[in-house]
């Protein structure tokens, strides 16, 4: 629902329901159980898949209803911002009825399993195969870069059922049931010492055949509803409660255990809030070209936020993702490139030191390392400036050569 209503009401109406409902004792699944029946925990969802028929902006009106209640929410993670929309976008009744009850009450996990060793910018080009066989489908491949895969009990999964059409047209979107034999996970460390990541491999791997979200050859359309909520999705770490009771010590360790992926996140952003403290304390700030460097790196963060605003004050009015997605991806690369550059500039060559030995115990040798980040995950830089140019400027789009044949005949990496 879009459009702008007075939202006083919707804040009584959820406060009186908290003064009657809320029990700090209950059990967290008994809670969100309770919240969800209430259409509280997905406001602005269609009142069919228990919401309230809200118009977005209620969404931040009812979060911070609930924080200031002392009161827990839904879930965080990949299973309310990306699974859950795109299926409500996209899958059949059957599939919501039974993966989105379990996903608003956190008895289920999800992942993203997109992109592959040879297809990530070039998402569409992906080779894991999905076939249909005796009542089911069976998938062979393997995936790479996959946040969390390592704990979720569901995937997002894009996979190709037909290799005679063009490639966009040969995709397949699926749930894919992760605990499974012919699923296997192997953690990938990174430079940064975290690992956040994973490879997933296929060997007939099984999924059912109602698990299809979308059409059989549709999954691209699909796909893209995921990334656009993904682009526009902050990895929010919003302060745990400090409240007592059976519930919040079961949501603080829910959190916990879904936040571990994302514990460099803040460091990967550049930490441009630790620029001028330590400018401060090691004397830096005196020296002009330092503080050069970090009034760029401030000037560059502030704009952004401001675009960022923008973006949500649109989305307020229920307008749809729009073009500020990608340029607030790509001022998140620039800020954090540019916060790296001046935290480089105060520390010098101790900004290299990791761990104990180095400044604020390693955090500055943990943004120089994880920075460049931020410019790979969920589109590069470069895809960003192509959607900038083609969408928002309206120039002309990149030459393609592998979009008109079927994918059989595409040329492809040996891997
Ligand atoms: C922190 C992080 C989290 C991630 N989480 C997930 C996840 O949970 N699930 C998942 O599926 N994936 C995830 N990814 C993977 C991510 O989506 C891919 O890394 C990304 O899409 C880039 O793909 P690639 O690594 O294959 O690089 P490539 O696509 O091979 O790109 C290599 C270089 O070529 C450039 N390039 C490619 N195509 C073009 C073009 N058309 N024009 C100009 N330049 C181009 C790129 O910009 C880049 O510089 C994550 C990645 C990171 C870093």
């Amino acid at each position: 629902m879009t459009g702008s209503v007075d939202l006083d009401p919707v804040r009584e109406e959820l406060l009186a329901w908290l003064e009657s409902a809320w029990e700090p004792e209950l059990s967290l699944l008994e809670w969100r159980r309770r919240l969800a029946a209430s259409g509280w925990a997905t406001p602005t969802w269609p009142a069919r898949w228990g919401g309230r028929d809200l118009p977005a902006s209620a969404s931040s009106v009812v979060t911070r209803t609930l924080a200031k209640f002392g009161a827990v929410g839904p879930p965080e993670g990949v299973g309310m911002t990306l699974a859950a929309p795109t299926l409500l976008e996209h899958a059949s009744d059957d599939l919501n009825d039974l993966l989105l009850p379990p996903t608003v009450t956190g008895e289920v996990s999800w992942c993203q399993l997109f992109s592959e060793p040879g297809a990530g910018s070039d998402l569409a080009g992906l080779t894991t195969k999905a076939e249909l066989s005796d009542g089911e489908w069976r998938i062979s491949g393997q995936k790479v870069w996959n946040t969390s895969a390592h704990h979720a009990d569901y995937g997002l999964l894009v996979a190709r059922t037909d290799w005679d059409v063009p490639k966009h047209r040969g995709l397949t979107y699926f749930v894919l049931p992760m605990k499974q034999p012919g699923v296997e996970v192997r953690p990938l460390r990174q430079a940064n010492g975290h690992a956040s990541f994973n490879e997933v491999f296929f060997t007939d791997a099984r999924i059912p055949a109602d698990h299809v979200v979308g059409e059989v050859g549709g999954g691209w359309g699909v796909a893209l509803t995921t990334l656009a909520h993904e682009r526009r999705t902050t990895i929010a770490s919003a302060p745990l409660g400090r409240h007592d009771g059976r519930v919040w010590r079961e949501a603080t360790e829910e959190a916990l255990h879904l936040r571990a992926p994302y514990k460099w996140y803040p460091q990967r952003a550049g930490r441009v809030d630790l620029l001028v403290p330590q400018a401060r304390a090691t004397g830096a700030a005196a020296d002009p070209a330092v503080r050069q460097e970090i009034a760029k790196a401030i000037t560059l963060a502030w704009t952004a936020r401001w675009t960022a605003e923008r973006a949500a004050a649109a989305r307020k009015l229920g307008k749809p993702p729009g073009p500020e997605g990608s340029l607030g991806k790509l001022a998140s690369s620039n800020v954090a490139r540019a916060s790296a550059r001046a935290h480089a500039a105060i520390a010098h060559g101790a900004a290299m030191l990791a761990g104990r030995d180095g400044p604020l115990d390693g955090i500055i040798a943990e943004v120089l390392i994880s920075v460049p980040a931020v410019s790979i995950a969920g589109g590069t830089d470069e895809i960003q400036r192509n959607i900038i140019g083609e969408r928002v400027l309206g120039l002309p789009k990149d030459p393609t050569v592998d979009t008109s044949i079927p994918f059989r005949d595409v040329p492809k990496n040996r891997s």
